[in-house]
């Protein structure tokens, strides 16, 4: 290449960088990446996601690789260390992520991580440039579901999410009472909540207030796996348990677990010799486990190959009764 091509190489080298640079920094997303996500204030919750386009159930909406991930304990030790490792852009990512107004200086780094660690496994906190920023939503509030995977996480719509509404998704579990669901969120992330659930009136939120630890009761029985194969165990009455916690969660608009739940019911199909219901219950669980953890997801596609396949089930023939149960609709 002579001296002026070469010149003209660089020239329009620099260019397209520039172009590439301006796309990605000054102009919010890179063109041609759908990001349908808005970082905006949010009364009484710092900074908050909102949806700028309505988005269908089942979306992907955010596969982030973290910051860093941290073991929870010995925080104390960690945390400096951690930081001064980060490159420069992520350590300036961290410090602005949100924190409560009235830290002394000495004690941000630790506030920014209480707020806005994501657990990831037990006893690891990740931190995030934008999954961090998705607030808690109690109950019907939640309208994503976060995963972790290997190395990164991802953010799908458990329900049609409307453009301009917020994304949120559960800190903690919600099959709990207001109070006790304030309480724990305090108690962990020192934040008093104020999602759209826990602002519902005092009536409407005794019945939310049952409903939820109804879920949490019938649940807690119906995971009971030795209950498998035992005389005791109905598997009629099981099923008629899932069903009610199905309607409950219907009625409370709080959809998060029904791929787990259904899977459940799959499982009972199959320890008692129905493979249609087990069919069944297991496609159900695979549509749900989509919408929550992604269709490329382990659970999904295990239960897939349980639906095409029932007698694959590991509880196959567990228990020695053979029982009709019906599938979702019956
Ligand atoms: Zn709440």
């Amino acid at each position: 290449m002579s001296t002026s091509g070469k010149l003209y190489f660089s020239a329009a080298l620099a260019l397209g960088i520039s172009i590439i640079l301006f796309q990605l920094y000054g102009r919010g997303w890179p063109f041609g990446l759908d990001v349908p996500l808005d970082i905006v204030n949010v009364e009484g919750r710092g900074r908050g996601l909102i949806a700028t386009r309505d988005l269908p159930q089942g979306y992907l909406i955010l596969k982030e690789n973290p910051l860093f991930v941290i073991q929870a304990e010995d925080l104390g030790r960690r945390l400096p260390s951690t930081l001064s490792n980060l490159d420069k852009t992520d350590r300036e990512a961290f410090f602005q992520l949100s924190f409560p107004s009235d830290i002394p200086n000495s004690d941000i780094p630790e506030a920014i991580l209480r707020t806005n660690g994501v657990s990831i496994r037990s006893n690891e906190t990740a931190i995030f440039r934008l999954l961090s920023r998705v607030n808690h939503g109690c109950s019907h509030a939640t309208n994503s579901v976060l995963s972790w995977r290997d190395n990164h996480a991802v953010l799908y719509a458990i329900r049609p999410i409307k453009k301009g509404e917020e994304i949120f998704r559960e800190y903690v579990p919600s099959k709990f009472s207001r109070k006790v669901r304030r309480d724990n969120l305090e108690a962990l992330y020192g934040f008093r909540c104020n999602c759209p659930v826990c602002l519902l009136s005092p009536v409407e939120t005794e019945k939310s207030d049952i409903r939820l630890s109804s879920i949490a009761t019938i649940e807690a029985e119906l995971y009971d796996r030795n209950k498998l194969g035992k005389e005791e165990a109905d598997p009629k009455e099981l099923v008629r348990l899932a069903k009610r916690v199905w309607g409950l969660g219907e009625t409370e608009g709080y959809w998060v677990g029904r791929g787990r739940l259904a899977e459940e019911v799959s499982t009972i199909a199959a320890a008692y010799h129905d493979s249609d219901a087990c069919r069944q219950w297991a496609r159900l669980s695979a549509e749900w486990y989509g919408y929550e953890l992604g269709r490329d997801s382990n659970q999904t596609l295990r239960m897939i190959q349980i639906s095409l396949n029932p007698t694959s089930h590991p509880y196959w023939g567990e228990s020695r009764k053979k029982t009709e149960i019906g599938g979702p609709d019956e």
